[in-house]
């Protein structure tokens, strides 16, 4: 087997007696672009500083190219880093910014201005050397830091959570740069942020953060169509969960009893759950089909709302027994102008696009 680009084994990190990262492992390949994503507290941004180097681990050991990166000491390990602050000089120029990490290598003058000029193209700010920072936007600042962390070629760049001070507008416009940027040069990119939708267009794989560990790693789609925790199935789309019961269970599917006796089979289940006992079912509100006319076992419900969404259409519904569904339908679907809030309906769904856990 070929050695893996980048091996983080078994991270722990402990902060006294609490533990921020439980046990953290991974094989990120050359070029990927990786996306560390969870919730505040969950350990993504301790790992990313421990590879940085800006911490050690309790326990564990990273290894790039199959070399420990963990007696390297921050500065010597050749990793680029981008953070949330633009954390550039104030006092030095744009383009000495960018020069400051080749400085520190001690490159000639020719050469520095060559390659100041060459990653101040690439993240499109060409002539903006003399420039300062306070005269520059929060945008065009942290372009300018994404500039000073790849002018040296880095193998790695970490980026913790680069965006989150710019607004929803601006962060798109960036994130597609950061796309470009990421094609354009085939560096690795370890990427953390809390925000679902910036996982998802930006990475190739995910790595989803809870309390400390990885639930699941995986591509957007695998996470959406297969997640492996209730936790990753609220994390990652739009869900629902009701209550079931389970009736019986064998390879991966459940037939299941919902509350007003629908009974469902074929449903993907993770880890054998014994029948008599109760599941979650996760429903994508995308993937509930409604109807104001009766289904045989199908969901009864009563429509609780009707939100108008752009390109959707968004139904709050309620079971009999109190639990809240939504469905999100297309602009202009039929069912639509069939409902009234305070109408009886009945949901629909196929069981493959479900899942349920304990
Ligand atoms: P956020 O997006 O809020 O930064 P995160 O997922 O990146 O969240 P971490 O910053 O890695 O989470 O923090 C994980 C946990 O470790 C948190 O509960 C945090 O309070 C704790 N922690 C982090 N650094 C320290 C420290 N130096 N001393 C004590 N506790 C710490």
């Amino acid at each position: 087997m070929t050695e893996p680009f980048l091996s983080i084994r078994g991270i722990r990190k402990t902060f006294g007696a609490f533990t921020a990262v439980k046990d953290v492992t991974m094989d990120v390949a050359e070029g990927e672009f990786m996306t560390f994503l969870g919730p505040s507290g969950s350990g993504k941004s301790t790992t990313l500083y421990i590879l940085a180097g800006f911490q050690d681990p309790t326990d564990g050991d990273i290894l790039l190219k199959g070399q420990s990166l963990l007696s390297t000491p921050s500065h010597k390990r050749n990793i680029g880093m981008v953070f949330q602050r633009y954390t550039l000089f104030p006092h030095l120029s744009v383009g000495e910014n960018v020069a400051f990490p080749l400085r520190i290598r001690r490159v000639g003058q020719a050469e520095v201005t060559e390659r100041v000029k060459k990653a101040l193209k690439l993240v499109r700010l060409e002539g903006f050397e003399d420039r300062k920072p306070a005269l520059m936007s929060g945008g065009q600042q942290q372009r300018v830091a994404l500039a000073r962390a790849l002018v040296y070629n880095p193998p790695v760049l970490l980026m913790d959570e680069p965006l989150s001070a710019l607004d929803k507008k601006l962060r798109e416009e960036i994130q597609f740069e950061i796309r470009r940027i990421h094609q354009e040069t085939g560096v690795t990119i370890l990427y953390v942020t809390h925000d679902q939708e910036e996982a998802l267009r930006l990475s190739d794989r995910i790595a989803v953060f809870s309390q400390g560990e990885i639930d699941q790693i995986g591509t957007g789609q695998e996470l959406y169509a297969n997640p492996a925790t209730h936790f990753v199935a609220g994390f990652i789309g739009d869900s629902n969960f009701i209550n079931a019961e389970v009736l019986s269970a064998a390879d991966g599917k459940a037939k299941l009893s919902l509350p007003g006796g629908t009974v469902v089979d074929g449903v993907p289940m993770h880890a054998g759950k014994a029948a008599g006992k109760s599941a979650s079912l996760l429903l994508r509100p995308e993937r509930l089909s409604l109807s104001s006319a009766r289904i045989d076992n199908g969901l009864a419900v009563t429509i609780n709302d009707i939100t108008f969404l752009g390109n959707n259409v968004e139904v709050s519904t309620q079971t009999g027994n109190g639990e809240s569904l939504s469905v999100r339908l297309p602009f202009g679907h039929e069912a639509i102008s069939s409902i009234s809030r305070g109408d009886q309906a009945w949901l629909s769904f196929e069981p493959q696009t479900t899942h349920a856990f304990a």
